[in-house]
């Protein structure tokens, strides 16, 4: 099928209030256009200088998401036009992000990026990492960075109850948070859960923002650096 007519068949799929980040990392601009093309917008990389060239290349009105993990001394590139990095999980991180965003007058929005795979992965925070973290950017005054929500990836199992069980942690760490530093915070809103083989699961657990990529462009021929 196209491009086109996959994204068609999974917006028919999702709730009209979620949103659907199109993870187009390894994909050509090409490829994006085609989903461009069928009215699409909102586009997720995962690779500093591959945002930076297709940011560069297409048109400006894409919302481009920041998903991967993000070196301190690369977010200088994106800075100045990133829509929404969700994978904020350190405070050095969120303290650069900030200093880039005042130099770049503007306010960068981010998820904080919570570790709920019971399998070894080597990004995430935990409950408590991401409050300390909170506390830190009122402590540390980091005025140009705005906290949007929190974003997870479950384990990659085919086991869907226990994919359901880590979503359904990952919405209670986020109503936790809500309640405890953002209740009067309605910018606060997002949990960024779901790919192409789990977000129906996620939907039904809360996500409101889902990131789905071989589903829309097909699977993608990885090498090392991918
Ligand atoms: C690649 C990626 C996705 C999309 O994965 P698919 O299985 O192709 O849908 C979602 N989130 C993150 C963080 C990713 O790196």
């Amino acid at each position: 099928m196209s491009v086109a007519a996959d994204l068609k068949k999974i917006k028919a799929n999702i709730p009209r209030e979620i949103k659907l980040v199109a993870v187009s990392k390894t994909k050509s601009c090409d490829t994006i256009m085609e989903a461009y093309h069928a009215g699409h917008r909102i586009f997720g990389e995962n690779k500093v200088q591959e945002l930076q060239d297709k940011h560069g290349e297409l048109p400006k009105d894409i919302e481009w998401h920041f998903i991967g993990h993000l070196q301190t001394n690369k977010v200088k590139y994106i800075a100045g036009f990133v829509h929404l990095v969700h994978s904020v999980d350190s405070i050095k991180l969120l303290s650069v992000l900030n200093k880039e965003a005042i130099k770049a007058d503007r306010i960068i929005s981010c998820l904080l990026q919570i570790k709920i795979a019971r399998e070894d992965t080597k990004y995430g925070l935990s409950e408590e990492g991401a409050e300390e973290l909170i506390r830190a950017s009122v402590t540390d005054q980091m005025k140009n960075i705005r906290f949007a929500g929190v974003m997870g990836m479950a384990t990659y199992t085919s086991d869907l109850d226990q994919v359901r069980q880590e979503f359904q942690n990952l919405s209670a760490i986020f109503k936790r948070l809500k309640e405890k530093y953002f209740s009067a915070d309605d910018q606060f809103k997002e949990i960024s859960m779901g790919m192409s083989h789990d977000y129906p699961v996620a939907i039904e657990e809360g996500a409101t923002l889902i990131r789905i990529g071989s589903l829309i462009f097909g699977e993608r021929t990885y090498n090392k650096l991918n």
